[in-house]
């Protein structure tokens, strides 16, 4: 009989990004930050607490001048930023307020410090001056300093970590993913983040499972708990029992092997049954991920995303600065094309030292283009960079988030500013561009017959269409069960885009996720689509998918799908047409 007492806790959240691992728990949150308890202390105590915060303010400080010792001289941003968090340590603001507030509240002090920062902040935000705005994130970032002291809490940076563990954490942005070191995180799990967030897009590219939204994740592990991440599942098990755990063993066993053997297959030429070629490309966000996307047999790079570069200087980088990693881009990928999105900054990809405004809705702000129009300088600096690029390899130049016609005949005056610009400066470049718009709003699919008489061509940006078509925050986990590709409105939309490039003759792409998930395939060949762009792990199952596929069979299928009302019967029907070639996903009922 066995007596020993289950600990086993399975939690359900959405998937970021499929496979199966098994391992250790690191978390990886600003400790406790959000776990604050208010509790009093008495007269005898308050010389002790205010001791307390005085050593942990020290430490912070401490950590702070060995950064600013170690960083790199030359970026003055970075130093101005770590001097102004010098100074607020101990600026009475914080410093003495909180100091104030033990003695005069007697209580403990985090509960102090949050007190006195939020007051400051509230402060600040009531300032219409943009710069002073800007000082609530540094006293957010210095109050999460001091109160990570306060908790005893190392100061972790994702890619610092050299233990082969799984993440836990609260949130983590894309850039802190991106930082992800791939030979030691095995997968990760976060508490918040929803299906096609550029967290899980980033996750899908470093091919580590990862299962975001779980809601209590934080709060059940602990440091070293056994973790099984099933991705594909959008399954988190924590401390399995050993059934589950052999179980999950043989499942990661057959799922390493399938995986495998698609890879060995990934030079295979991407044609249907019956002759159609697709071309399948990579999206990328950072020059590295080149040979990993050769490697799954990407052709070209249908999308790179730009803003990282930026999120990680956190400040706007110069032309030469953009230009040098454009070439060795393109460099890499020659004779291939590479298609460079411009910066598509704010939505889910904020820097807060880009952002000053508080944006009630960020999807629905001032993002990508709309960001780029109102700061001219910024845009036109980036597009220079990319117009010398183009003098070396084969760039196509992609306008995100464009709503209306109007905008593409700005961005159109922008570009003849670069140009002006590039030629009074008398450098090398090449105005032969290829100029196309991501179709990922709405308006823009309803308008796709207007706005290819002004491009070159078109990317589908499911991401973001589905998002907005549908009125469901991609990042949102409470609603990711309504985040569906195949909703017969995104599909018509999606229908409606094809057709208007198809009568006016110019190239399309699909470049959101919906394009990396086999099911959906049979619909997108069924609507003539034959350039698709996705995280380039995604390539050796859809390249499998198309191979098994005979496109006239497709577009036949194509008609019956566009009869169909609801999603469940659009799934179904796609499951049953093709539920022999249908890839397993590890979570097969058969395991
Ligand atoms: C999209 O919206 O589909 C897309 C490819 O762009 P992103 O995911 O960067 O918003
Ligand atoms: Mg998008």
């Amino acid at each position: 009989m066995n007596l020993s007492v289950s600990r086993q806790i399975s939690i359900r959240g959405i998937s970021g990004s499929p496979g199966i691992c098994i391992g250790k728990a690191y978390l990886v949150d600003k400790e406790g930050v959000n776990l604050i308890k208010r509790y009093p202390i008495s007269d005898a105590q308050i010389s002790k607490e205010i001791d307390r915060f005085k050593q942990a303010v020290s430490k912070a400080k401490n950590d702070y001048a060995k950064i600013i010792e170690s960083i790199d001289k030359t970026i003055e941003d970075n130093l101005d930023i770590l001097e102004t968090h010098m100074a607020l340590f101990e600026d009475k603001m914080l410093y003495g307020r909180t100091i104030e507030a033990i003695t005069t509240d007697k209580i403990n002090a985090e509960w102090a410090l949050r007190k006195v920062s939020r007051r400051a902040k509230d402060m600040f935000q009531q300032i219409d001056d943009p710069y002073l705005k800007a000082r609530v994130n540094d006293i957010d970032q210095v109050t999460d300093k001091i109160m990570s002291s306060l908790f005893g809490a190392e100061d972790k940076k994702i890619s610092d970590i050299n233990k082969r563990v799984i993440l836990v954490a609260q949130d983590l942005s894309p850039a802190e993913a991106s930082q992800i070191q791939l030979e030691r995180i095995k997968g990760f799990v976060t508490d918040r983040g929803g299906k096609d967030s550029h967290t899980s897009i980033v996750a899908k590219s470093l091919k580590i499972p990862s299962v975001l939204g779980l809601g209590k994740a934080m709060v059940n592990v602990k440091n070293d708990d056994i973790l099984i991440v099933d991705g594909s599942d959008g399954l988190l098990i924590i401390n399995p029992d050993e059934d589950t755990l052999f179980q999950y063993e043989e499942r990661l066993t057959k799922f390493e092997a399938y995986r495998a053997g698609l890879e060995r297959e990934s030079h295979l030429p991407s044609v249907t049954k019956d002759g159609v070629v697709l071309n399948l490309m990579a999206n990328i966000e950072l020059v590295e991920e080149v040979v990993a996307a050769k490697d799954y047999g990407a052709k070209d790079i249908g999308l790179f995303r730009t803003e990282f570069l930026y999120l990680d200087l956190r400040r706007f980088p110069t032309e030469d600065e953009l230009f040098c990693r454009y070439k060795e881009l393109v460099e890499l990928m020659l004779p291939h094309s590479v298609t460079i999105r411009t910066l598509d900054i704010n939505g889910d990809k904020v820097n807060p030292y880009l952002s000053v405004i508080e944006e009630d809705n960020p999807s629905l702000g001032l993002r990508a283009v709309r960001f780029c129009l109102e700061n001219e300088p910024v845009f036109v600096t980036q597009l220079k960079a990319i117009l010398r690029a183009a003098a070396i390899g084969n760039i196509k130049l992609l306008i995100p988030m464009i709503s209306c016609v109007e905008e593409i005949i700005q961005v159109k005056q922008a570009l003849g500013k670069a140009i002006h610009e590039l030629e009074q400066e008398k450098k090398i470049f090449n105005k032969d561009i290829h100029l196309g718009v991501m179709i990922e709003v709405p308006s823009a699919a309803i308008m796709a017959d207007h706005l290819a008489e002004h491009v070159d061509f078109f990317s589908i940006g499911t991401n973001d269409l589905i998002q907005y078509a549908l009125a469901i925050d991609r990042r949102n986990p409470q609603v990711a069960h309504l985040y569906q590709a195949l909703n017969p409105a995104v599909l018509r939309m999606i229908k409606m885009t094809c057709d208007a490039a198809k009568k006016k003759g110019i190239e399309i792409v699909m470049c959101g996720e919906m394009a990396g998930d086999p099911i959906n395939i049979p619909v997108l060949i069924g609507l003539g689509l034959t350039h698709l762009s996705m995280n380039s792990a995604s390539i050796p199952v859809v390249k499998n998918m198309i191979r098994n596929i005979d496109s006239r069979s497709a577009e036949n299928s194509m008609e019956k799908i566009m009869g169909l009302n609801t999603v469940k019967e659009i799934t179904e029907y796609i499951i049953n047409e093709y539920k022999d070639i249908l890839p397993f996903q590890g979570t097969d009922e058969s395991l």
